[in-house]
């Protein structure tokens, strides 16, 4: 078996595991490859292996992938976007995590409406509060949903969160139940358009307690194509 087939039946029983410790279904949990930096070769591995969700965190970097990899998965955009770039995005991306300001959730209705599409985004929250990441204030985050909820062509699926990088993942638990409970917060306000439904949260240092603490989209890219040789994102 390759490194990836191995890395990826790993990931699928450590995922099965944490639901089931969790008293959640394991099919209630989407695995997310992150593929940036990764070259299209080793994504078609892992197509090869059942992957059927991929993340890039560049829309120019998916821009240059789509060709090769096109529709036979569901593309998730999980970095920073800027609003120059949200056209492009719509138009490779079935759904975007990282809608972290008022000006971003503007452009991404105004282009949706045009294109005559419905747009699933997740709202990204900064819940640790680090300087060195995007996302909202978690203080913020229910106003800004009501507010963006208000916009025409936005549905907006839930909550993404980058926990802060730690040694033990014990650590961060309590970042990813902050998320949650705001998630929960925001679905009994019972707002049209807005589900609350989906969780991204958990990379490959924290995946499994992600899950324990509801996570239902696992973004992780380390874990099944080993490392990158360029600094990390959702970084500012
Ligand atoms: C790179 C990245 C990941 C994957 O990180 P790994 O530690 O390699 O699993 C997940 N989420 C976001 C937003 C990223 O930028």
């Amino acid at each position: 078996m390759s490194v990836i087939s191995t890395n990826l039946h790993n990931i699928q029983q450590n995922i099965g595991k944490a639901a089931l410790q969790a008293g959640r279904s394991p099919q209630d949990v989407t695995l997310v490859a992150v593929t940036k930096t990764v070259p299209v070769e080793l994504i078609e591995e892992a197509l090869q292996c059942g992957i059927q969700h991929i993340g890039e965190n560049r829309v120019q970097e998916a821009q240059r992938k789509y060709p090769v990899i096109g529709d036979r998965v569901c593309w998730h955009l999980i970095g920073h976007l800027q609003t120059n770039k949200v056209k492009t995005a719509l138009s490779l991306f079935q759904l975007i995590h990282s809608v972290d300001r008022l000006g971003l959730a503007e452009e991404i209705s105004r282009q949706a409406v045009q294109k005559e599409l419905i747009a699933r985004i997740l709202v990204q929250v900064n819940v640790a509060g680090e300087d060195t990441k995007y996302g909202l204030d978690p203080a913020e985050t229910i106003d800004f949903v009501s507010h963006i909820a208000r916009l025409p062509g936005l549905k907006i699926e839930g909550l993404m969160t980058i926990a802060p990088f730690v040694d033990d993942p014990e650590e961060v638990r309590p970042v990813f139940r902050t998320l949650r409970q705001q998630a929960a917060t925001i679905r009994e306000l019972k707002i049209p358009g807005v589900s609350m439904d989906s969780l991204s949260m958990g990379m490959t240092g924290d995946y499994t307690v992600a899950i324990e603490e509801g996570s239902t989209l696992v973004r992780v890219g380390t874990g099944i194509f080993g490392s990158r040789s360029y600094t990390e994102e959702g970084i500012k």
